[in-house]
């Protein structure tokens, strides 16, 4: 079987089996090496490392990946790929392909089984349609996580590194710096994928802190309000944490918190820092 990771041997192995994309499951396929190798000095795959792969196609990144770790786990929807991944995969023995949704997989449990619960690397080309669910159930599975390495729409490497008081500042920006410190490796040209994508995207590291940065008693309550802020971003914050279903706080209580925190009843969510979210948590715990 050809190394893939270039159109040429791309295409051979489509036509052979006949392969349709589905739409529905974001298939974008990598046809470019050399940002597969920076793709692999990006997450520093190492001998030590045991790698969960999320969608791994008909193989290309796994090829790479299987080279370089010691373990891979790929885990992939589509089963009309897992046919195409046994003959792509063939040389290789360090790697396990597990046909499901990787939103319905017990990651902790994985982990657990596979790697003995030791930290595990994510490194992935991502399906787009399902981008922050995939990173939040990482986050909030309790697997134990060293880094994770994805290829996302850039726009959504651009919202998980910026902070207030820019219009992509929100929900996610929070969550990711909450749980991990963000690096924009790369952007990658739409051109290095087949179909070519709509959009630019972008290659992310997220290096995961042991201990978070801001300290609160009750991270629920932290998400829940972060959540009600950006749920309705042009109302206040006041209004947008009392409106919220799953809080029960009245305005009274919000403005008290923000006065302590000498900031103005009329703050909007979009303003405060995660810090500032973390002491709001604090005071209204
Ligand atoms: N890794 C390959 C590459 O770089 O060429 C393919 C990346 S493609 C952007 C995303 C892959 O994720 C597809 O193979 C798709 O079928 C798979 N996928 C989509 N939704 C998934 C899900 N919920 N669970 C697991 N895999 C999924």
């Amino acid at each position: 079987m050809a190394t893939l990771g270039n159109p040429q041997n791309t295409i051979e192995v489509l036509k052979k089996y006949g392969f349709n994309f589905q739409k529905k499951f974001g298939q974008n396929f990598l046809i470019d090496a050399h940002i597969l190798e920076n793709i692999m000095d990006a997450a520093q795959v190492g001998s030590d490392d045991f790698v969960l792969e999320i969608g791994p196609g008909i193989g290309t990144m796994t090829q790479y990946l299987c080279e370089r770790a010691r373990e891979v786990v790929s885990v992939e929807i589509d089963k009309n790929l897992i046919p195409i991944l046994e003959d792509t995969l063939s040389p290789y023995d360090n790697v396990t392909v597990i046909n499901e949704d990787i939103l319905k997989l017990d990651l902790a449990q994985l982990a657990k089984e596979k790697n003995g619960g030791e930290p595990i690397k994510v490194v992935a080309n991502l399906p787009y349609y399902i981008t922050t669910p995939i990173i939040m159930g990482l986050f909030e599975s309790n697997v134990p996580l060293k880094s994770i390495t994805i290829m996302v729409q850039k726009e959504v490497a651009d919202r998980m590194q910026v902070g207030p008081g820019t219009k992509d500042y929100g929900a996610l920006s929070l969550a990711v710096q909450y749980y991990a410190k963000p690096q924009i490796n790369m952007i990658v040209s739409a051109n290095c994928f087949m179909p070519k994508p709509n959009v630019d995207s972008a290659v992310i590291t997220l290096h995961r802190y042991e201990k978070p940065p801001v300290e609160v008693k009750d991270e629920k309550l932290l998400f829940r309000l972060i959540r009600a802020s950006f749920n309705q971003r042009r109302k206040t914050l006041q209004n947008g944490i009392n409106n919220s279903p799953e809080l029960s706080i009245s305005k009274g209580q919000v403005v008290e918190a923000l006065e302590k925190m000498g900031l103005p009843a009329t703050v909007r969510g979009e303003s405060l820092t995660l810090e500032q979210f973390a002491t709001l948590a604090n005071l209204l715990g």
